[in-house]
């Protein structure tokens, strides 16, 4: 905490109560039509005794659907006597982009999930981030964040956790992704890790599940069974909600380098060749890059870069130069 100045978010909830709170985290946000408002971002703190703290979100993007439902719908149905220990969830984060359904914030253009560690005195984004990594991550052990592929991606249904340099908190990540039990568990392999809430917390040793369940600016009634499913098992699994964990089985896949993710050179029409799950060989043809100016050009050709599976797509049926149109994973069994 050193000398950075306290956190200008007032949460309406006490952390140290036993019992159900829905409050939430008031944000001063000075505006025109509002010249002492306030952001007020949804938040509900179950508690019961001593016990792990689990801090559960959605939205960090806002046009990802999954988490959001799972925890709605969690924060109305648990009960303290169905837990020990506590469950702080927010079901939407950066809940300004959640409420204009885009993946960052309208008040800022901020992408949540690049502005950690966040400031106290910067803009919106910057300060919800700041609360997360100052206020949230400490009263926690371990962190559920639900990300789909917003508008622009579709993925296979899976949790995830990184690869760290901490191999011993590496393999509480993955025991949590897999008791998690989503149709496919991902180790995987940041691209951009630069200002990510996963790297705030991995860096302070919580143990971090992260998801990619879905996506196209919606929610599937298969992924949504997943997500609610998965944050239960979760809990379970973490010593916090009583009972069994539902046995789940679950499919290891890999994204072990920056071959996985392939980058349109030019844009146009995309014509997919190969669906979510389906098998390639190095070489295949992943998707055809139609030029739309005039009739009679040749497509490009984006191919497999190694032998695996399609584990996300370009959503949108238009690219652009530098728009990811694939990425691929690679099956353990
Ligand atoms: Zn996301």
């Amino acid at each position: 905490m050193t000398m950075l100045p306290p956190s200008p978010v007032a949460p309406t909830v006490n952390f140290d109560r036993d019992g159900v709170q829905h409050g939430f985290l008031r944000l001063p946000y000075s505006r025109d039509d509002s010249a002492w408002g306030s952001v007020m971002i949804p938040i509900t703190v179950v508690k019961n005794g001593s016990g792990p703290t689990a801090l559960l979100t959605g939205a960090n993007h806002g046009d990802e659907y999954e988490g959001p439902i799972a925890l709605f719908d969690l924060a109305r149905t648990l009960k303290p006597e169905q837990i020990t220990g506590r469950v702080i969830i927010i079901p939407a984060m950066n809940y300004p982009a959640f409420r204009a359904g885009t993946r960052t914030s309208p008040i800022d253009r901020g992408n949540l999930n690049r502005s950690f560690p966040g400031k106290p005195n910067g803009n919106v984004t910057e300060k919800i981030a700041d609360y997360f990594t100052r206020y949230l991550l400490p009263l926690t052990d371990v962190v559920l964040d639900f990300h789909s592929g917003g508008r622009t991606l579709d993925f296979l249904p899976f949790a995830a956790a990184h690869i760290l340099p901490d191999k011993a908190l590496e393999a509480r990540a993955f025991a949590a992704v897999a008791a998690f039990g989503a149709p496919y568990s991902t180790r995987m392999l940041e691209i951009d890790s630069v200002g990510m809430y996963d790297t705030t917390a991995e860096t302070m040793g919580k143990v971090f599940v992260t998801t990619e369940l879905g996506g196209g600016g919606t929610s599937r009634a298969e992924t949504v069974r997943i997500a609610k499913r998965g944050v239960a098992n979760l809990l379970r699994h973490s010593g916090i909600l009583t009972g069994a964990a539902e046995p789940v089985t679950t499919r290891w896949l890999d994204m072990p380098s920056g071959e996985c993710f392939s980058f349109a050179e030019d844009e146009g029409l995309i014509e997919p060749c190969v669906d979510l799950g389906e098998g390639v060989r190095r070489g295949d043809v992943l998707a055809r890059i139609h030029p739309v100016g005039r009739t009679g050009l040749a497509p490009l050709e984006c191919r497999a870069t190694l032998d695996g599976l399609l584990a996300a797509r370009h959503f949108p049926g238009l690219v652009k130069a530098g728009d990811c149109i694939a990425v691929m994973g690679t099956l353990d069994d």
